[in-house]
């Protein structure tokens, strides 16, 4: 954990095995956003930083591609060991830097360590094909690792992304640059103490800086040939553009969302309110892709579910990130935190009724953070900016529906197409819209959760790709295809 006589030590990158400051003078303040504090300072990459690390990523390479495949899942699941052991002081480093409640940060690093141990698990399956092409041919296809990975990951889950990320691509036989947010990177640089120990020296490497210059070069560097993305929309749309226009580049994003949570009138109503809070995940202030910030309603049972639903999330309990008893914390940055109250007047002037919160909350020992309370707005026009536009902050939109199609209508009728839910005790009704919501990820009767092997991902402006199963890990590998004559 950072202490006080750290609070302002810049803490190095990992490159090639070493930690180093840089080649430039320039760094980034860490402030905890629940405090106002300093706790750190990291370095600014400069486009020399992320090359040396391309270049040792690139020189660590042959080594690692050619280990046993088994040997490599024994360094993946030794990397899971370390995480494990040190995963209360990860977790602590999160809510520092992050501002969410430690009951929820908690869990991240075990998710990490669960998809390490998962694509770890999934070494063998890294399978090719046989084709019966004539009797004296024999032609099979071989899965070959890239060479050097790019992996850019956003502040919201900071070491769970760091860490979980690099399973697929390791595993698969690349090395690989990592790239965290410049908000949240401090618990990706305590993982670069884990790698020091668990891996060979430039098989992953990580480099801290801004998006625009750091990320750009790692984005544009003709050595990476395969790069991965999670983070908003609109980057995702510039960085594969970026990434293409010198080489060609295997790019896959994983972005953000608006999602729909459609409930109808047959459904268990405390099931259906507590699925639209969950799924909301206040617990870490609204700040993830996955979660169904607009709640679409049947409108038989609209003004109960809705009073019902505010009454909820008006008891969730703004607090220190540190202690058990918070339930939801600090936005983590001042532009997030600004944005989220833009947000809310925007509500407010498209004619929505705030039916909870939206307001800062500056009193006591929150008063040096910044702290926004849960809002439930009602009545959302399903065009509004409000309905449309992702917030990525603790908002939830509700809208009532009348007919299928309506809500099918109002589910589709955006540009994200990453998650969805939908409660009904209707069984054909449930797969219907399973089947009709334009999304990469739907629960029926459930929210937020996804599980190791289950692919995640999106549609639409929501990205390209899926992570978390075999395909993500296979996504790590080029098909080459041989054809030998027998004869
Ligand atoms: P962001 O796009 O601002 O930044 C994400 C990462 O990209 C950071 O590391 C940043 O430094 C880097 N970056 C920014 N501009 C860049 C550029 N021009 N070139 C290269 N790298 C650049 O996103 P954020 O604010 O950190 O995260 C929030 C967004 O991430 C939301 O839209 C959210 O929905 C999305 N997200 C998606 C998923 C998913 O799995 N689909 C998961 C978490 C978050």
């Amino acid at each position: 954990m950072t202490t006080a006589a750290q609070s302002t030590r810049t803490i190095p990158m990992l490159i090639g095995g070493q930690r180093t400051l840089g080649s430039g003078s320039e760094t980034i303040p860490v402030t905890n956003p629940a405090t106002g504090e300093l706790i750190g300072r990291i370095p600014d990459a400069t486009t020399a930083d992320v090359d040396a690390a391309v270049r040792a990523a690139a020189d660590a390479f042959p080594a690692w591609a050619r280990l046993d495949p088994l040997e490599r899942a024994r360094h993946v699941t030794a990397l899971a060991d370390l995480i494990e052991r040190n995963a209360e002081e990860l977790a602590r480093l999160d809510v520092q830097d992050n501002g969410s409640p430690i009951r929820e940060m908690r869990g991240d690093s075990g998710v990490a360590a669960a998809q390490l141990r998962y694509f770890a698990g999934l070494v063998l399956q890294l399978r090719g094909h046989t084709i019966p092409t004539q009797f004296e041919r024999l032609n099979y296809t071989l899965r070959q690792p890239f060479g050097v990975v790019g992996r850019i990951v956003p502040f919201n889950h900071p070491f769970m992304f760091a860490a979980a990320k690099l399973a697929a691509p390791l595993v698969a036989g690349n090395t690989v640059v990592l790239k965290p947010s410049e908000h949240t990177s401090l618990s990706a640089l305590r993982l670069a103490d884990l790698l020091q120990e668990a891996l060979p020296a430039g098989v992953v490497n990580i480099v801290t800086g801004y998006g625009q210059t750091a990320g750009d070069a790692l984005v544009r560097h003709p050595e990476v040939r395969r790069l991965a993305f999670i983070g908003a929309a609109a980057t995702g749309r510039r960085i594969i553009a970026r990434a293409n226009e010198s080489v060609v580049k295997t790019v896959t994003l994983e972005l953000g969302g608006k999602n729909p949570l459609v409930v109808f009138p047959d459904a268990d109503l405390d099931k259906a309110v507590d699925g639209a809070v969950r799924g909301m995940n206040f617990t870490w202030q609204g700040q993830s892709c996955g979660s169904t910030s607009r709640a679409i309603v049947h409108h038989d049972v609209y003004e109960e579910f809705t009073s019902r639903l505010a009454e909820r999330v008006a008891a969730l309990r703004p607090g220190p990130p540190g202690d058990e008893a918070t339930d939801t914390g600090a936005i983590v940055n001042k532009s997030q935190f600004e944005k989220v109250q833009r947000y809310v007047q925007i509500g407010r002037e498209e004619g929505a009724r705030l039916l909870t919160g939206g307001d800062v909350v500056d009193s006591g020992d929150l008063a040096r953070g910044m702290f926004i309370r849960p809002a439930v707005f009602a009545d959302v026009a399903p065009g509004s900016r409000l309905a449309q536009e992702e917030i990525f902050g603790p908002v939830l939109a509700t809208m009532p529906f009348t007919g299928y199609d309506e809500a099918l209508r109002i589910a589709n009728g955006i540009p994200y197409g990453l998650t969805g839910a939908v409660f009904t005790r209707d069984l054909r009704l449930a797969h219907t819209v399973a089947r009709d919501l334009e999304a990469g990820y739907v629960w029926v009767n459930d929210v937020a959760r996804h599980w190791p092997g289950t692919g995640f991902g999106g549609v639409k402006d929501s990205g390209l790709g899926r992570e978390e199963d075999l395909d993500e890990l296979e996504s790590y590998t080029q098909a080459k295809n041989v054809h030998v004559n027998l004869g």
